[in-house]
């Protein structure tokens, strides 16, 4: 598994009623980083820390915490420990989206924090699509077996 913490990009509001993307790395679900704005890029570093778009990062709101998740969903495994702590955000519309992002990626190791989720009643339907759709993924047999055989378990093909 890679060690290399996720980034994302995602959409921000900033002057006038304007949006931009920014980049943002995920150290853990409570700090994030951001690594490229283009209002810190052309106003300066400390002048692009007093933007409506950087503020809005370091509000953190709901709104923001959840296109995170969504685009956390584009990273694969890599995400999966932002993930797993996002499914113990405070807002419930978080935790639903990082219900679908952990089953989009289907990486079995979010399975402990789905079936916990799966007691929330906020968003246990999500949660159990998820674990669901974990279960079904086409390649997990396959998968499984290759492991098995990496270990000896079973005979090779
Ligand atoms: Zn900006």
């Amino acid at each position: 598994m890679s060690a290399q913490l996720p980034e994302v990009e995602v959409k921000v509001p900033c002057v006038e009623g304007q949006e931009h993307p920014v980049r943002l790395r995920i150290h853990d679900w409570e700090n994030w980083e951001i690594v490229q704005n283009p209002c810190s890029e052309l106003l300066g570093h400390a002048f692009g820390l007093m933007s409506p778009c950087s503020a809005y990062v370091r509000e953190r709101g709901p709104k923001l915490r959840k296109a995170v998740v969504e685009a956390l969903a584009q990273v694969g495994s890599a995400a999966v420990p932002a993930l797993r702590e996002a499914l113990g955000d405070s807002g419930w519309r978080v935790r639903e989206a990082a219900c679908w992002a952990s089953g989009e990626i289907g990486d079995i190791s979010a399975v402990p924090a789905l079936r916990e989720a799966s007691r929330d009643w906020g968003v246990r339907w999500a949660a159990q699509e998820a674990l669901e759709q974990i279960a079904a993924r086409p390649d997990r047999f396959q998968r499984l077996t290759d492991a098995a055989r990496r270990q000896g378990v079973l005979r090779p093909a």
